[in-house]
């Protein structure tokens, strides 16, 4: 799973992700997944008012 510069950092995610694996990246300013946490339940895109969490690994950056 990984977030896009769409986040608002409604926090929605981070609210109902049950594994807690939903973080702010302070740098990045916006929701981040922690991959080693995340179980994949998908739950966080269904919440995501700004359709900002995808699936997989993000696209190469640069
Ligand atoms: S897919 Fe599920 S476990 Fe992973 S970050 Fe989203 S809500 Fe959390
Ligand atoms: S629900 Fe979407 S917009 Fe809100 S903090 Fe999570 S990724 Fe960002």
């Amino acid at each position: 799973m990984y977030v896009t510069d769409e986040c608002t950092l409604c926090e929605s995610c981070f609210l109902v992700c049950p594994a807690g694996a939903i973080y702010e990246d302070e740098e990045a300013g916006r929701a981040a997944v922690l991959e080693a946490a995340c179980v994949n339940c998908g739950v966080c895109m269904a919440e995501c008012p700004e359709n900002a969490i995808h699936k997989g690994k993000p696209p190469r950056e640069g």
